[in-house]
């Protein structure tokens, strides 16, 4: 049996509102995989994690297991995080896993961010279970899904996470910053070598790539194709699409995009993959 992979916030930087975003959607990335039976893997805590909190039905007494993996710290990957109901309820479990940046474990970043004066609550009187994992690259396997992590270029770094599933595989490569560092993009190349689906970021476009928006971590829709390629997957999904872009723009990408022949989609929220 498939699990289902679902995009809940795909949009970068920052959420964005209002009819020119409807279509893909404002929210800030949140991805999350049905782990069967009482787990959920979750996939950055952007502000798209409240659209998933709403089908979440009541779990029982026996409650919900979420394990969530962070790529990295920026705020549009966590601002959703505190305001997750699930974390309110004893009788849910929450594993938390993230690489340590700049000294800094998982832990004390949650902690960081549920606390006086930015959140009301601190993290140390939320009433779900937590535990709390530092990702070293090794492999893991949660609720039937093996996923591989492996780190990437991103301003403090970033993770990228290659997920099996019974039926298909993924990478999540978002705010990856390509062709800054030829090791790195070898790497992302062995990571997502044969995957049967690449999301990869590509905020901007070739014109918009110019020095301003270098070292910003972002790459533009030329470079996912050409990650794309060069690993050799199947199909790539553009994500984090910047927050200035209208549905329109995302539009004139994908059509720019697919002149390269290459099986490309843009990720918008509600969207579902099998894996
Ligand atoms: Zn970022």
């Amino acid at each position: 049996m498939p699990r289902h992979l679902h995009f809940w916030g795909v949009r970068g930087s920052m959420p964005v509102g209002g009819a020119e975003t409807a279509r893909y959607g404002g929210h800030t990335p949140c991805i999350t995989v049905d782990g069967g039976g009482r787990s959920h893997i979750v996939l950055d805590a952007g502000t798209g994690i409240h659209q998933f909190q709403k089908t979440l039905p009541d779990p029982g007494p026996a409650g919900w297991d979420f394990h969530i993996l962070f790529t990295h710290f920026h705020l549009d990957h966590i601002i959703g995080l505190p305001f997750f109901k699930p974390l309110f309820d004893a009788r849910n479990r929450f594993t938390f896993y993230g690489y340590p940046y700049g000294g800094m474990p998982v832990n004390e970043v949650i902690h960081g961010i549920l606390a006086p004066p930015w959140f009301p609550v601190a993290l140390a009187d939320v009433p779900a279970t937590q535990t709390f994992v530092a990702l070293t690259g090794e492999p893991l396997s949660i609720a039937g899904i093996d996923i591989q992590p492996d780190q990437l270029e991103h301003p403090q770094g970033v993770a990228a996470f290659r997920l099996t599933g019974p039926d298909r595989s993924v990478v999540l490569a978002t705010d990856y910053e390509r062709g800054v560092s030829i090791h790195l993009d070898a790497r992302l190349d062995r990571l997502a070598s044969g995957v049967d689906v690449l999301i990869h970021d590509a905020q901007y476009t070739p014109e918009e790539y110019v020095a301003e928006h270098k070292g910003w971590g972002h790459s533009t829709w030329e470079m996912a194709v050409e990650a794309a390629t060069s690993a050799g997957a199947k199909e790539l999904i553009l994500m984090s699409h910047d927050p200035d872009r209208s549905d329109g723009g995302v539009d004139s990408i994908v059509e720019a995009a697919r002149q390269s022949g290459f099986p490309i989609r843009a990720a918008f929220e509600g969207l579902s993959l099998d894996i």
